[in-house]
């Protein structure tokens, strides 16, 4: 077996201890006869693992009872115009545009009304956040609609917006389980799972009762296409049609993983803070490789980095590639290195890292 050090920004490597439980039920789920992925999502086993999946995440994440969760198929990008489609009733909602992700989310909600860009941080290429206190938020807005982490131009927001009764949307794809979150700030969070959850396939949003049956104005709750419908979905408790089932169980592996082995997110949170902060140190303390956030709002799970030219990031990731780093070619929209040290990266990689980077920077300075 040769695990390499997967930087991608998801899919994303998952813990060799949850692969290995999945390993393990995978042709006989717990005396069934058969694995997850072959068996009928209305059975007594399945029953057993969505709820235990569900159970998992509202102790991990410290879900109140006024919230429900919803499994869905479609991923974040379906996310972008359920959230609208359901939450905009005033037909309108604030937008803070801090990356690529909350301008398609931005894009899409302007489909089911207006769209409001409340702030935006494409002066300095995103590269910092928006002081959240300082928006004129519309008192009108459905709601307020934030990517919490940018995935692509590593930064993250460290405060969130709280306007008495406008609802918080976040994006959380590329955070969400890597610190203690305090749900109650928020109406609805949501996340694709391929990042830090489990495979692709699936995405899961927590949701605030009181935002259910509703939807944009204009547009009847009733006339909502099924599919896109939290209210309908989550009534059925996500079993509507057949759900991404793999995905939930898989994410039910990862909760026990979070909650048994590290201890729950606030050790989570320590360790990727540890490796986050030895990263970014290393990255402050030579001239060769440059990062371009802000450091307030450097992102603990996406960072980005570039070396002095374009043929040198390229000679970098090939060289990188080669010796079991791989993956860490930066967005397009960014050029340069992105290293994704999602929960599941090991503390050894971030050393294993800086000093294959040391190594590289002292061959090429
Ligand atoms: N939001 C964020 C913050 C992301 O990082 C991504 C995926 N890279 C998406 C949304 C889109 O997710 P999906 O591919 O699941 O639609």
């Amino acid at each position: 077996m040769n695990r390499v050090y997967n930087f991608s920004a998801g899919p994303s490597m998952l813990p060799v201890s949850v692969l290995q439980k999945a390993q393990a039920d995978l042709l006989d789920y717990h005396g069934s006869g058969m694995s997850v992925m072959e068996m009928s999502h209305r059975s007594k086993w399945f029953d057993e693992i969505i709820q235990n999946t569900e159970a998992g995440i509202r102790r991990v994440l410290g879900v109140p009872d006024n919230y429900k969760i919803g499994f869905f198929q479609g991923g974040a990008t379906q996310q972008f115009a359920m959230v609208p489609l359901n939450l905009m009733t005033t037909g309108t909602a604030d937008y803070l545009v801090t990356g690529n992700f909350s301008k398609k989310a931005a894009e899409e909600g302007a489909k089911f009304g207006t769209a409001r860009i409340a702030a935006s941080s494409k002066d300095r290429n995103f590269t910092y956040i928006p002081d959240v206190k300082a928006i004129d938020y519309d008192p009108n807005a459905s709601y307020i609609h934030i990517c919490q982490n940018n995935t692509i131009f590593g930064t993250r927001f460290r405060e969130v917006p709280q306007v008495d009764g406008i609802p918080l949307v976040a994006d959380m794809s590329s955070m969400i389980f890597s610190e203690p979150t305090d749900v109650t700030k928020y109406g609805c969070i949501y996340f694709g799972v391929q990042k830090n959850v489990a495979p692709a396939g699936m995405a899961i949003a927590i949701l605030r009762e009181d935002l259910l049956g509703k939807s944009a104005k204009g547009i009847p709750a009733d006339k909502i296409p099924t599919m896109m419908n939290y209210t309908t979905l989550i009534g059925k408790d996500s079993m509507y049609n057949t759900p991404p089932c793999w995905c939930i169980y898989m994410t039910g592996l990862m909760m026990e993983y979070l909650e048994h082995e590290i201890g729950g997110l606030e050790a989570m949170a320590q360790i990727n803070r540890d490796k986050a902060d030895k990263l970014y140190a290393y990255l402050d303390s030579q001239n060769f490789y440059h990062n371009p956030v802000e450091p307030d709002y450097r992102s603990m799970m996406n960072v980005t980095f570039t070396s002095p030219t374009p043929e040198l990031d390229k000679a970098f990731c090939a060289e990188a590639d080669k010796a079991g780093f791989v993956n860490l070619k930066g967005h397009r929209l960014v050029g340069g290195m992105r290293a994704s040290i999602y929960n599941a990266m090991p503390p050894k990689a971030i050393d294993d890292l800086i000093e294959f980077m040391e190594k590289f920077r002292k061959a090429n300075a």
